[in-house]
């Protein structure tokens, strides 16, 4: 009987899992942690591994007996070492399309939050405080202003359709899009540089990479407008934190959303006590409707893989054909 091992996952009652892995005569393990460590021993003779935030690094991957099938429990694959797993004839799945509904409302959310300042008048009312509207002063109306999204893909798009009402101006920087793809989603295709310059609010929206690692730094910051309002949903190592700390000191950030973190789940307390960051524990991606829409896609993929049949989403399949 082919073995699956989710090494972690965001719930715990796994029964639906259970009952759908079973019908496949599929068995199937679950330990429910993220440190390598305490899993390894399960992965090693898996056929197929599920991860969440398990880090599936070439160490492990080079360790795997059977696996025909690494499968994320998201959409980024940064904890998974796909030219690894692609060198040793694995599929790496993921599911790019479960939640870009539900991230594309949580950033705007927290834009608009962060815009208004609701999070200080919150803040103040419990402290018992009655402040005047000065204490946020200045706030703006949304029309007219720029809002500057990094990445450009199914929630960046997605985030431009929401922002329209409020008549703000979007522009965008993606360097792997096509003008044609900005102009039908109604935004301006600009460089980084004017990104930084022009925007009254970013929203980061791209993958982790090594390209953009570390892209929000001092410099960055250093060149936006001041009273920016800074949103982040995508993943938290795309911002150097300390710089982030101090552009919200200097005033250069009015304020910022935030649902990731460079460590999670222990992100910086200094972040988020800070007063004008309102954050969030990673909870962009969910909705009953998105969870179950992911827990079915990972399920049948895994299926589909030891069928040997292509899974849906699989993202190293053309570099395995042509192996
Ligand atoms: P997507 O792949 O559809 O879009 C990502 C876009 O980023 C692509 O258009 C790509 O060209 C662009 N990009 C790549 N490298 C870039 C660079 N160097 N500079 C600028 N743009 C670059 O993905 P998506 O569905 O829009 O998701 C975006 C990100 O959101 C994911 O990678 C993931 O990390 C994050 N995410 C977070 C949550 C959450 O719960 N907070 C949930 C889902 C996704």
């Amino acid at each position: 009987m082919p073995k699956v091992v989710i090494t972690d996952a965001e719930f715990s009652d796994i029964s639906w899992e259970r009952e759908f892995f079973a019908q496949h005569g599929v068995e199937l393990l679950f330990p429910n942690s993220f440190v390598v460590e305490d899993v390894l021993p399960l992965l090693i003779d898996a056929d197929a591994i599920v991860t969440n935030r398990c880090p599936i690094t070439r160490q492990v991957i080079e360790q795997l007996r059977r696996c025909r099938v690494i499968v994320r429990y998201g959409v980024g694959v940064d904890n998974v070492d796909v030219e690894t797993a692609t060198e040793k004839g694995i599929i790496v799945c993921n599911v790019p399309d479960y939640s870009t509904d539900d991230v594309a409302t949580h950033a705007v959310a927290l834009l608009l939050c962060c815009w208004r300042k609701i999070h200080f008048g919150d803040a103040a009312l419990k402290r018992g405080e009655w402040q005047r509207y000065t204490s946020i002063a200045p706030v703006y109306r949304t029309v007219g202003k720029t809002v500057g999204l990094f990445g450009f893909g199914r929630i960046g798009k997605r985030v431009s359709e929401l922002l329209y009402p409020f008549g703000f101006k979007i522009i965008a920087y993606d360097p792997y899009l096509t003008e044609e793809e900005f102009l039908l989603h109604g935004a301006e295709r600009v460089g980084f540089e004017d990104l930084l310059s022009r925007s009254d609010a970013i929203s980061l929206h791209a993958p982790l990479t090594d390209e953009t690692r570390g892209v929000f730094n001092r410099e960055a910051f250093a060149r936006m407008k001041r009273g920016v309002v800074f949103v982040n949903t995508a993943r938290g190592g795309l911002v150097d934190e300390e710089a982030l700390l101090w552009a919200l000191d200097e005033g250069i950030v009015a304020a910022a959303g935030l649902d990731v973190f460079v460590n999670e789940p222990n992100p910086n307390p200094r972040l988020v006590q800070n007063p004008k960051v309102i954050a969030t524990p990673h909870w962009a991606w969910y909705s009953e409707e998105a969870m179950w829409d992911l827990r079915r896609k990972v399920a049948e993929q895994v299926v589909q893989a030891l069928k040997g049949e292509r899974p849906t989403y699989a993202i190293n399949w053309e570099d395995l054909v042509c192996r």
